[in-house]
């Protein structure tokens, strides 16, 4: 298999040294326009862009290495193998944990209804509690309420201070004898607010609660060592970090999966298959079952390999450089107001003008060829909590300028006029 293409090969650049702008050209569909305006991609948290090497080695595999994985002993079916899995060992190094421990599926919806079905569901009874939080995506929302549905266990709510982050006192008091599973989110693709995982973990971990973090927002835009946070479960989504869609993870305690049962059978997950009954797969493939999105793993293998190229460390740097340029530049637009301004936030912007709704501001935006999401984010218990229908969000990625910043809010002081 062609090597992948690193942008920047060899050792890691220092912090503030990396070339931007080059890094910026590696983004083929950074450099289109919409409606006539240089595009101003603004939507990061909702899928990333992908550089080139990501194309190319999707590209690569379709053209010179396509076969399925773990099936055929000839020789395309084992090229496909060894890069399928080559990914989940640079996906295992990027996160600091055993390949083996990584459980590769479609996303983290599918990553934390696994932990749900197969942990949660044979586990939880009446009487149990699953603790939240305000601030989880969908995602880390109704798998734990079917779980609830299903078993009796009841739900409860971490709230949150007025600048969007934890209330942590409330969240190390809610954690009672009854909570058997805190699902949290590390980093809110909302309010942007980075929650102390680490710290959270060890509390729970004290009081014998099982945690799942949803690493999302974390993974794209900050280095994530699983091990320090010391969870029992962490879910990824690849698109989200450069890589394609339909691609994520499950890491999961190597005790907890050798526990859980398969949430779904199939091919692949089996050792022998007889009608009087199955011998499963041992982890991660156990739980794997079917044809995965192989060519899309060794794009994530690509974009994890960019992103270690980089440094997750000069990428964090520079999304802080540019939300603080944002945030700056926003509060001098009139009636505007963020959700979300917790001290600890990475690149992601909620926002309202008074007197113009979200989708007008999104549309008119979209005109002057910048991309911002409006609704309500996948969040909607969020979104009642702050007494609003909808907001606009604006989130940034290492690929953005600061450049982009400025027409970005030039748009918005020109859309605004219009509206209000
Ligand atoms: N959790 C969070 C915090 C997210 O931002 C998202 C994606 N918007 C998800 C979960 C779901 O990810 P996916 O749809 O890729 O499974």
């Amino acid at each position: 298999m062609s090597a992948p293409n690193h942008p920047h090969p060899g050792p890691l650049p220092p912090a503030g040294e990396v070339d931007w702008t080059r890094v910026r050209d590696d983004f083929p569909l950074l450099k289109r326009e919409v409606h006539g305006k240089p595009l101003v991609y603004l939507d990061s948290a909702n899928t990333g862009q992908k550089p080139a090497a990501v194309i190319e080695a999707t590209d690569d595999f379709y053209r010179r290495h396509n076969a399925n994985v773990s099936r055929a002993v000839h020789t395309l079916g084992s090229e496909a193998t060894d890069a399928y899995e080559g990914a989940r060992r640079k996906l295992a190094a990027f996160l600091n944990v055993q390949r083996d421990d990584l459980v590769l599926c479609s996303g983290t919806t599918f990553a934390i209804n696994l932990a749900a079905y197969s942990w949660a569901l044979p586990r939880l009874k009446a009487g149990d509690t699953i603790l939240i939080t305000r601030m989880e995506h969908h995602a880390n929302i109704v798998p734990w309420q079917l779980v609830a549905q299903r078993t009796g266990a009841t739900i409860k709510v971490a709230e949150l201070l007025p600048d969007g982050s934890l209330d942590l006192d409330a969240l190390h008091a809610a954690m009672t004898a009854d909570v058997k599973l805190l699902a949290i989110a590390h980093v809110s693709n909302v309010l942007g607010t980075v929650n102390p995982v680490a710290a959270i973990c060890r509390e729970a971990r004290k009081r014998g609660i099982v945690t799942v973090v949803d690493g999302s927002q974390a993974a794209p835009h900050m280095a994530v060592d699983i091990p320090a946070i010391g969870c029992d479960f962490y879910a990824i989504t690849g698109h989200k970090m450069c890589g394609a869609t339909g691609t994520g993870a499950l890491w999961a305690r190597r005790e907890h999966l050798q526990a859980m049962p398969p949430f779904i059978g199939g091919g692949e997950m089996i050792k022998e298959v007889r009608f009087d009954g199955t011998v499963f797969n041992d982890p991660p493939h156990k739980f794997e079952a079917g044809t995965p999105n192989i060519a899309g793993f060794i794009g994530l293998g690509a974009a994890v390999d960019y992103l270690s190229a980089l440094g997750m460390d000069n990428v964090a740097a520079r999304e802080g450089e540019l939300l603080a340029h944002a945030t700056e530049e926003l509060r001098k637009v009139d009636g505007l107001r963020i959700f979300g301004e917790a001290r600890h936030k990475a690149a992601v912007i909620s926002f309202q003008v008074e007197g113009a709704h979200a989708h007008d501001l999104a549309t008119l935006l979209d005109l002057e060829g910048v991309a911002v999401r409006s609704g309500q984010h996948c969040a909607h218990p969020l979104l009642h909590w702050f007494g609003v229908a909808a907001t606009c969000r604006a989130s940034l990625a290492f690929y953005n300028t600061h450049d982009e910043v400025d027409a970005f809010v030039a748009a918005l002081r020109k859309v605004r006029r219009l509206l209000v």
